[in-house]
């Protein structure tokens, strides 16, 4: 059965797209079924996929609105080898025109739930905002992964993220989980980082993933190419540090690698 995680954090540009898009590409290669949600309509999981806005006629939008069948909006991210359900920017309608409709906070859920047996993991891109969209993403998912910068300010959005986790257990999702805390933009170097890493290893011991992603700007330019960064640079650091990313994601869900990607990506 699918494991399916949400990629949340309600500040914003802290690396949830760039993770979403290129963890989901590592699994990828790691041999593993992947579908990539996009709930946010700025759309930048989809295009980073290589997928583009304007052709898509089908997409979460209308999956959550139930005018069509998940399966119908399935796209194909070819040069990422892993499925889509893709956004742009008419999801951000949804907001509005699911105020009054039923079991609203449960639609992403339900429409996975005919998916489950297709892919191994399902990874959701949320928005930076605690909104309806974000609550579908966070009924949906078994476990949350939250990609964070080792900066100051950072510890205090952590704060407000627990809250909603807190929220969301006891009115909608009682058995949601934080699976890790990812390091994103890591500037080894700088002392900030250092301390702050260690303040959450204080707080948060076993939920960081060892794995930090570093600040490399191939991460930062692959998504105009429409790639994820292994099919733009494969030698480049991001590269690697989300291949490793992929392992650990793995041997902490006790899962195997279906497929040794050493050189041959
Ligand atoms: P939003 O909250 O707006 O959805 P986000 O949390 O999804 O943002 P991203 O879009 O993934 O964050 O990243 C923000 C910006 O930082 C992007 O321009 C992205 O290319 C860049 N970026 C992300 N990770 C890295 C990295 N490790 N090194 C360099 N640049 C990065
Ligand atoms: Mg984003």
């Amino acid at each position: 059965m699918a494991k399916i995680l949400a990629v949340t954090n309600q500040k914003g540009g802290v690396g949830k797209t760039t993770t979403v898009v290129n963890l989901s590409a590592s699994l990828a290669l790691l041999g593993k079924k992947v579908l990539l949600v996009d709930l946010d309509p700025q759309g930048n999981a989809t295009t980073g996929s290589g997928l583009s806005k304007g052709d898509l006629t089908h997409t979460i939008y209308q999956v959550l609105l139930r005018a069509v069948s998940p399966a119908d909006a399935i796209h194909r991210s070819e040069v990422g080898r892993y499925d889509v359900l893709p956004a742009n920017r008419s999801l951000a309608g949804a907001e509005v025109e699911l105020v009054d409709a039923d079991e609203r906070e449960y639609r992403l859920k339900a429409a996975l739930s005919t998916l489950y047996d297709i892919y191994d993991y399902v990874l959701i891109d949320c928005p930076p905002a605690l909104n309806l969209l974000t609550l579908n993403g966070l009924t949906a998912a078994h476990k949350l992964l939250i990609p964070m910068q080792c900066e100051y300010y950072a510890l205090e959005g952590l704060t407000d993220l627990l809250q909603t986790v807190r929220r969301v257990r006891s009115h909608l999702n009682p058995d949601i989980a934080i699976e890790g805390l990812l390091r994103t933009m890591l500037d080894p170097r700088s002392s900030l980082a250092q301390q702050v890493s260690a303040e959450l290893e204080r707080h948060f011991s076993g939920k960081i993933y060892q794995t930090a992603i570093p600040r490399n700007v191939r991460l930062a330019e692959a998504p105009s190419f429409g790639k994820p960064v292994m099919h733009y640079d494969a030698s480049s650091k991001g590269a690697h540090a989300y291949l490793e990313l992929g392992k650990e994601l793995l041997t902490r869900f006790g899962d195997q690698v279906s497929r040794e990607t050493t050189g041959s990506i």
